[in-house]
Order: C-alpha cells, then structure tokens, then sequence
C-alpha cells in the first residue's frame, strides 16, 4: 500500500519548466527568463573563493548578504528574510500566514508558482483573470476579499504577460483593503521597468505593516542557477518567515555571488540597459507585425496567440528559439519569450514574420 498524500498535494498543479534549447548548437533558450550574460564581473572570483569552504555550512542568518543588501536598499537588515530564490521566500512568507480554510488571491495568469505555493500551505488559491492588457483586474481582486482571505499577491511585471502595476493605484487597492491582509509586491522583473507610472514597492511599504516586497538575484543579476532571493517586510513578519525557512538554505557560494553582483553595479546597469533596448524592439517588431504583444516591462514578451498558441510554438522549435507556451485551451493561451542573445531576438522576429494571425 502507498502511503497517502496530502489531498491538496495530490492536486498540484505542475510547474512546468521552460525547454532546453536541446542538442542543437544553433538554437536559443528563450523559454525561463533567464539571463543570457554570463556572471558578472569579479563574481566567478568570489564563488571560487566561497567553494573552498564547501564542507562548512553557510552561515545561517545570511549575514554577509544581508549587510550588503540592506546597505544597497536602504533598509533595516531586521527586514530582510533570504530563501534559494524568491519563490523559497514567497513559500515561507506563505507558510508563515496560511493555514487551511484561508483564501490567498492572486491574478491569472500569473506566476505559475503561485496555485502550487498557496495549496501546500493547505490554503485555498483564488485566481481572479486579467484585465484588458493583460494587467491585474484590481477592483475584481478587490471585490474578491474576503474575510477568509489572508494574502494578495501582486506580480509586477506579471510573468508572462509583461504589464507592470501602477503606482497610485496600488497604493488606493491596498488602502481601501483590511491590514490584516497580506500584500505581497513579487518583483522579480523590478530591474527592467522603463514605465515612469510603475509601482515602486518600497514606497508602498512605508508606513504600512502588510506589506511585503520579494526580489530576486536570478533575473537582472543573472544568478539564477546559484538560487538566491529575499524578501523585505517589517521586522517581526520577517523574523517569522526566517523562523520557518529551510535551514542553511542559501549557500556561501550564493551568497558570495549576491555580494559581488551588488559590487558590479555600473556593468550591471549597462546589461540592463541594453536588454531593456533589445525587448522593446522585439516587442516594436511583434507590434509592427500586427500581433497582440502587451506593455512588456520585464525581461520578456508576450504574444497573445490564443488558439494558434502551439502552431506558433512549434514553428520557434523548429527555428531554433525555444520559448515558453502557455495552453490551457483558452483566448488567453499564448507564448512568453524572453529576450535573449541579439541573435536570437532577430531570429524571434524573422520566424514570427512567417506565422499565420
Ligand atoms: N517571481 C516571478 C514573477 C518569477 O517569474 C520568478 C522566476 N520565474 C520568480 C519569482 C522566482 O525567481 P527565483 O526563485 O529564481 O528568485
């Protein structure tokens, strides 16, 4: 006899990771948002440095890097809590404030981690669609609190659809709402926005205790493959979510690569700046071509593509590009593609100029 799983486990979705480019050495990784530099400079040194320690643990509180990151933000470091990404964090800020019978809202689509990470805390997720534009629906995300509900998260960029939320009107949702509501601002994308009416989490935290802000080393700073995220909250919400962290789970080699992307900050500004340059082209060139891309702030696009979504996703295969397709059989089916190497962002617009719309 198997051992039963947990019902809510049983019922997970999967996460579905973006594909390989395979074995063809001509093809392109556009599928997980992922980075395509290589680490920055001074970081290979660092990690070499920290991989002469590996039969130690690392230093549980996280201390190093937390000192750096609090320096960086301005922020108290009693604020911070670190997790092997952003999304180990969201998982503890969760399990930290979720329990059964709970109602966490999110927008859908959305990050496709967040129905896994709300169902293993036993609470109940409540997506609630899009907007024209693919932008968070805040007055129906509003009209769906209750007073089960526990949690908000707001993904701004939104991954995959690529809008960024407003600044005023993030402020107004979380104002009009009750604060014993957690707000979660998850800006994995923060570093490419060029929308001056973008939100800025930092000052929709201040002077409010619901508030938390998650960030990430994986996306702007190109580290996704060490796993090192945080989150920032008052004090003693992150307290808690340090308390319920995996121990050790940020390792010295992250946290040494953390310390040194932050040092390289005028190369990381200029890779930022030019990635930034490369996704409004791709998003210009889609746009030129008649399809339906929305405001991309992140480091990526999407092409709304609804039915035709795994036609699309077969003919970027067969040219070369993975991407990522998004089916669930419905109008908002459609492919995100991250912005990627200047090669591969020329070829995403010259097989789209094939595609049938
Ligand atoms: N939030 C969003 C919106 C994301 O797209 C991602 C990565 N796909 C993450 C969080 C998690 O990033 P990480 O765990 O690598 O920090």
């Amino acid at each position: 006899m198997t051992v039963p799983v947990r019902r809510s486990v049983a019922g997970l979705p999967r996460y579905v990771a973006g594909k390989s480019a395979g074995r063809d050495i001509d093809a392109y990784k556009l599928s997980s948002n992922e980075n395509p530099y290589p680490p920055l400079p001074g970081v290979l040194e660092a990690t070499a440095r920290a991989c002469a320690r590996l039969n130690r643990y690392p230093d549980m509180a996280n201390s190093a890097v937390t000192a750096a990151v609090a320096d960086r933000l301005s922020v108290h470091p009693t604020q911070l809590a670190f997790g092997a990404g952003s999304v180990a964090v969201l998982y503890s800020l969760l399990q930290t404030v979720c329990e059964p019978g709970d109602e966490v809202i999110f927008a859908w689509r959305s990050f496709e981690a967040y129905p896994i990470a709300v169902q293993l805390t036993g609470a109940t997720p409540v997506p609630v669609a899009l907007g024209p534009g693919a932008v968070h629906d805040l007055a129906a995300m509003r009209a769906a609190a209750n007073q089960a509900t526990r949690a908000i998260l707001l993904c701004t960029p939104n991954n995959p659809t690529g809008p960024a939320l407003a600044n005023d009107a993030v402020i107004n949702f979380v104002d009009s709402l009750p604060e014993y509501i957690l707000i979660i601002l998850d800006e994995a994308y923060v570093e490419f926005v060029t929308d001056p009416h973008a939100v800025h989490g930092f000052e929709v935290m201040s002077g409010r205790m619901n508030v938390a802000v998650l960030r990430t080393f994986s996306k702007a700073y190109g580290l996704a493959g060490l796993r090192i995220g945080y989150g920032v909250m008052e004090p003693e919400l992150a307290a808690a979510v340090r308390t319920a962290s995996l121990p050790f789970g940020v390792s010295n080699v992250a946290s040494a690569a953390a310390i040194a992307s932050l040092a390289a900050e005028d190369e990381l500004m200029a890779r930022v700046a030019g990635l930034i340059k490369a996704r409004d082209e791709v998003a210009h060139g889609l746009l030129d071509l008649t399809f339906d891309v929305p405001d991309a702030q992140g480091n990526f696009v999407w092409l709304a593509a609804g039915p035709l979504t795994a036609d699309y996703a077969r003919a970027f295969t067969a040219g070369g590009i993975a991407v990522r397709p998004f089916v669930a059989g419905d109008e908002e089916d459609g492919i995100r593609i991250t912005v990627g190497e200047p090669e591969a962002n020329s070829r995403v617009i010259a097989i789209a100029s094939t595609l049938p719309h």
